[in-house]
């Protein structure tokens, strides 16, 4: 079984594993999660939050 993974996957897991809370109101959002795009070398997490609509947003650049 390859263990190998890349660096995406790896983000994504660590982000899935996290626990989805709202910094603006506190609201936790277990069913949620992130919402991912990827463009150029750059991967961008957007998380809305369904109780004040605040939207958490962070973006990591990939390694080549
Ligand atoms: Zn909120």
């Amino acid at each position: 079984m390859s263990t190998y993974r890349s660096p995406f996957e790896r983000l994504r897991e660590k982000y899935d594993e996290s626990e989805l809370r709202c910094p603006a109101c506190g609201y936790t959002d277990a069913d949620g999660g992130w919402r991912v795009t990827t463009s150029g070398g750059r991967v961008r997490y957007q998380f809305v939050c369904p109780a004040c609509d605040a939207i958490e947003t962070r973006e990591l650049r990939l390694e080549r």
